[in-house]
């Protein structure tokens, strides 16, 4: 049986990279699709596990061989998912958790089946931009930039299955693990078990 992807779409500073890493240490069969982005490492950021950091060249080479399932351009900088990293996931059975952005969860739409769209919304624009300035990251133009965009992307949030509103990160999360559980109860999803189990 396939994994499921569970995509994972937020304006930023609403709390999504946290989430999205809890949910991978909590399920043992969850992995994250770690993208590749043209954008430099942040500090604590390690290559291969937050991103595959690569120049503008390496991204145009597989953008152009196609070895993109989706990518999209954030704030200037380029970061895309690759095909063959995410599907090799779903073909061993595991689930795979996607932290991209809302043009990337829209491209993806029909060229995934059955994948679970989850938007996660911070619980004001003012918590957005403490929670940014907080992390002390981003320089204070770039804050603004972000808050700009994420007007934006909230406008979009209603093509999502679920919304998760993070203004508690302990129940934000109670919230994920309830949908990730949930999502694999299905029935479909579960139909092959079933099968195997009884012979139905
Ligand atoms: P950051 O630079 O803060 O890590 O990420 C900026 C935005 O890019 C976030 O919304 C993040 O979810 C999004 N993002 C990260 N990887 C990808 C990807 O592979 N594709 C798309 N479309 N967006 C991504």
């Amino acid at each position: 049986m396939e994994g499921t992807p569970f995509i994972l779409s937020a304006p930023s500073g609403a709390g999504k990279t946290t989430l999205r890493r809890m949910a991978v240490d909590f399920f043992p069969d969850l992995r994250h699709s770690v993208s590749y982005t043209t954008r430099k490492p942040r500090p604590g950021e390690t290559d291969g596990v937050d991103y595959r950091f690569v120049d503008e060249g390496v991204f145009d080479g597989m953008e152009a061989r196609g070895e993109f399932i989706e990518n999209a351009e954030v704030h200037g900088k380029r970061y895309g998912t690759s095909e063959k990293d995410l599907k090799t996931f779903l073909a061993e059975g595991l689930d795979v958790i996607l932290d991209i952005d809302v043009q990337g969860a829209e491209r993806i739409r029909g060229r995934l089946a059955d994948a679970v769209y989850i938007f996660v919304l911070p619980p004001s624009v003012e918590a957005c931009r403490e929670r940014l300035r907080g992390r002390g990251k981003d320089a204070p133009e770039d804050i603004e930039k972000r808050l700009e965009a994420s007007i934006g992307e909230i406008k979009r949030a209603g093509g999502y299955d679920y919304i998760i509103i993070n203004d508690d990160l302990d129940k934000a999360f109670g919230e994920l693990k309830a949908i990730v559980a949930a999502e694999r109860a299905r029935e479909k999803r579960r139909a092959a078990k079933v099968k195997e189990l009884f012979n139905v």
